[in-house]
């Protein structure tokens, strides 16, 4: 949460955007029409619950059409407000620019605390929602589209689908009106995993640059770096796991509701996980040591701190004790804009959130796409490139068949190279190139560009600098 005295959510994110539109030969027109939130949409609606009519609050905020669809993450959390939707449809606009897809900025909030609620009730809450958002066409395959964010995940995805199929019986196209659907509802391969993986994309592709790697005054690859995770949600979940595995990360801080667990010699982070669902929180893990006070562990000395909750933790209350010289914003907004100056001051280097947690709205790109052309990805290539790829090795047995060449094929080559891509390996290549080209982008920037300090302020001239673009195609 923001702390009172410092700028709410969506304040933080405009004093970014002028910061970085200051750098912009932009009319002061066009600066604001892009700066605004386009619409907000509140909805007030009853469900009949446990023999009584509650009301929930919802939203749906559309910041910019400059592309349509729009699209951006539901979220249900007793947290939602105006406010945040607002400042968190705002990054979708920028987010999506960033990454180049062709979507306008969305975003949605129910006021809700999940885990009061059981899942047939959930279902009726998501549904009487999802009807209020269908019929003013702010859930539509062509106008807007949602994903998951925190609190919401395949399930209640595919409850809005279903929805939507129910109020739209002859829309061929219906799957396409939301993505992060089960693969069973027209989901597509590695969608959950997707922000998670786009954050290890985003780490990997900084350390391909030693400059950068060297201005947070680090060295080396990501092999042996020491990590401090908050949120072990969906994003936060799946990057601690994936640095950990393939990486070499050591995770020696998780941060959780209730909690934080330490371990210098690194956290089982899958044994943590089970241990989550379980008992619902970290304390009693056997696999560290457990600190009451989670958030002091945000100010532990480690080499990348990876926030994956909610905004606002990294406040003026306790940016000048944060000793990370590498943070990568996996959340939403989770540095303030006062701390953000306070860090840039100190040397930090943040790697921001439109582009850290972008792999979430790329994959959801790809099953939207996939959900229009009906058709799984890699299926009509798939054998033929391995039929290809056959030939090859034919030949290239013969070769090794000759005594006289003394060829021999590397163990497991034969298996690698004959497997043609299926879906989920064309996902993991889409999203890596993805989180690659548009990091090149930002620090093409950050270092080109007088004038130009870090990288949220390359992020937002990129980004602003498409979005303009694609107003004044328009004509405005
Ligand atoms: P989630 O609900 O799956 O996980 C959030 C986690 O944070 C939970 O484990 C929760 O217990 C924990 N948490 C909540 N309050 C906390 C606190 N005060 N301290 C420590 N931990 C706390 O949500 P998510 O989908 O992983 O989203 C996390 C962040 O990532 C949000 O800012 C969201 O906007 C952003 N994001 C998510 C996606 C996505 O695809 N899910 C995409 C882009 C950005």
């Amino acid at each position: 949460m923001i702390p009172k005295n410092e700028p709410s959510f969506r304040q933080s994110v405009d004093m970014m955007f002028n910061r970085a539109v200051a750098l912009l030969d932009l009319s002061p027109g066009l600066e604001q029409k892009i700066r605004v939130c386009n619409s907000t949409y509140t909805v007030r609606f009853g469900v009949r619950l446990r023999g009584q009519l509650t009301t929930f609050t919802g939203y749906r905020s559309v910041h910019s059409e400059h592309m349509e669809p729009v699209k951006g993450g539901i979220r249900y959390s007793l947290g939602v407000n105006q406010d945040e939707v607002e400042a968190l449809a705002a990054l979708m606009t920028y987010k999506c620019a960033l990454v180049e897809a062709p979507f306008g900025g969305s975003k949605g909030g129910l006021c809700i605390d999940p885990r009061e609620w059981n899942e047939q009730e959930l279902e009726l809450i998501t549904r009487r929602f999802a009807y209020e958002l269908i019929k003013r066409d702010l859930i539509h395959p062509s106008q807007n589209v949602p994903a998951p964010d925190m609190g919401t995940g395949e399930r209640e995805m595919a409850w809005i689908a279903d929805q939507y199929a129910r109020m739209n019986t002859t829309d061929i196209n219906s799957r396409a009106c939301v993505t992060g659907k089960p693969l069973n509802a027209g989901g597509i391969a590695g969608r959950v995993e997707a922000t998670g993986r786009g954050v290890q994309y985003a780490l990997q592709e900084f350390f391909r640059h030693p400059e950068d790697v060297k201005i947070a005054n680090l060295a080396g690859t990501l092999d042996g770096k020491r990590v401090i995770v908050q949120g072990l949600g969906n994003v936060g979940y799946h990057a601690a796991l994936f640095l950990s595995e393939m990486d070499g990360c050591k995770v020696i801080g998780v941060i959780e509701r209730d909690g934080g667990i330490q371990n210098a010699d690194g956290i089982d982070i899958d044994a943590l996980r089970d241990h989550m669902i379980r008992t619902g929180g970290v304390a009693g893990f056997t696999g560290g040591t457990f600190i009451k006070d989670g958030a002091k562990l945000l100010e532990e000395a480690c080499d990348i701190l990876i926030p994956a909750a909610l905004e606002g933790v990294i406040n003026m209350g306790n940016a000048a004790r944060i000793k990370a010289p590498l943070i990568i914003e996996a959340a939403n907004g989770p540095i303030t804009a006062g701390a953000d100056e306070v860090l840039r001051n100190k040397g930090t280097v943040i790697i921001p959130d439109m582009y850290a947690n972008a792999g979430g709205v790329t994959v959801s790109y790809f099953e939207w796409v996939k959900n229009l052309s009906h058709i799984r990805f890699g299926r009509m290539q798939r054998r033929q490139e391995e039929g290809r790829h056959q030939l090859l090795i034919d030949e290239l047995e013969r070769l090794s068949n000759d005594k006289q060449l003394g060829w021999e094929l590397s163990p497991g080559f034969k298996e690698q190279y004959l497997r043609g891509a299926g879906e989920l390996e064309l996902v993991r290549s889409g999203l890596d190139d993805t989180m690659r080209i548009a990091y090149q982008n930002m620090r093409e920037v950050w270092h080109g560009k007088e004038g130009v300090t870090d990288l949220r302020m390359a992020a937002y001239l990129v980004s602003i600098g498409r979005v303009a673009a694609s107003y004044r195609a328009k004509g405005l």
